[in-house]
């Protein structure tokens, strides 16, 4: 197994007291809608964050549309708290990239708009949404990140996260895994943190597949990704 660059240690031992990172990385997970990053990625961005390294959470939309019965407005409200409350779980800082959920758009000023967005974080890695995937959202948002990847020089690591896979994601081979046995409960109280999206019945499934690429990766846990292979080669060796 390939290890992510999840650490950079001051020491191999482990166990006990997080030890100090080496180097603070700026990690950005992007995603389309409050609870993508945090079915795809919660348990990696918590094990970032517990080692001292500095998360931020793009949220494309609030998730304008996610509410049935209620407006724009109201929806939005509504999980913009939840989101933030994820966050809070995870030690992430969340960040509203402003678009709307259902009307996504992909084009020249939104390409910039984004690219000008990431470029002030100044990320290490990026990881976003697989394209491959029923939502056009979720299709939208892993354009941008691509975008911004390229005319930033891919001078960031780019890694694909997966959300329910076979009915959104597909065609994905993941290349790297997270053991995520230390945080899948953080991971699971962010997720339910989006009370209003039916956590019981969206966690079930992710909580499969956290179990299934888990026994691909020997752990109870995991969560896998695409590395894009022309990423900037800052891999480290995750210790398992
Ligand atoms: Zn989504």
């Amino acid at each position: 197994m390939v290890g992510l660059p999840l650490a950079e240690v001051s020491s191999g031992s482990a166990q006990g007291e997080p030890p100090a990172p080496k180097r603070k990385l700026k990690v950005i997970v992007a995603g389309a809608h409050p609870d993508d990053p945090e079915s795809g990625c919660g348990g990696t961005i918590a094990r970032y964050t517990e080692l001292g390294h500095e998360v931020a959470v793009f949220y494309l939309t609030r998730g304008e549309a996610g509410i049935r019965g209620k407006s724009h407005d109201e929806a939005a409200a509504v999980r913009t708290a939840e989101a933030k409350k994820a966050c809070e779980i995870l030690k992430a800082r969340p960040v509203f990239v402003g678009q709307i959920d259902g009307s996504a758009e992909v084009n020249p000023a939104r390409y910039a708009e984004f690219a000008r967005m990431l470029e002030a974080e100044s990320p290490d890695l990026v990881y976003t949404h697989w394209p491959v995937d029923t939502h056009r959202d979720h299709r939208a948002i892993s354009l941008l990140v691509f975008d911004a990847w390229l005319s930033a020089g891919k001078k960031f690591a780019l890694y694909y996260f997966e959300v329910l896979s076979g009915a959104q994601t597909s065609q994905f081979r993941p290349t790297h895994y997270v053991d995520i046995t230390p945080t899948e409960a953080k991971k699971r109280a962010a997720c339910f943190a989006h009370a209003s999206q039916d956590p019981d019945d969206f966690y079930e499934y992710h909580d499969a597949m956290n179990r299934f690429r888990g026994m691909e990766a020997g752990r109870k846990y995991a969560e896998a990704f695409v590395r894009h292979a022309q990423s900037p080669d800052d891999s480290l060796p995750l210790a398992l």
